[in-house]
């Protein structure tokens, strides 16, 4: 299985229809998305899920702010 991921500098999907200001990069790759989406999870839809199913006693974030 494939997953297709856009380059980073295309915005999630949900970046494009939640209001502006909960719009905020990606938690690990850093891309637009919405920040307050699906329970406050501040991570794309192609960084979110590998997330959520590794969420256990050691859940970290990586910071990728500052790169632009
Ligand atoms: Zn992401």
């Amino acid at each position: 299985m494939t997953t297709a991921v856009p380059p980073i500098n295309e915005p999630d999907p949900s970046a494009l229809i939640c209001p502006r200001d909960q719009v905020g990069p990606c938690a690990l790759c850093g891309r637009k998305t919405h920040r307050y989406g699906r329970g406050g999870c501040p991570l794309c839809q192609w960084c979110a899920p590998p997330v959520m199913e590794q969420w256990g006693p050691d859940v970290h974030y990586i910071s990728t702010r500052g790169k632009n």
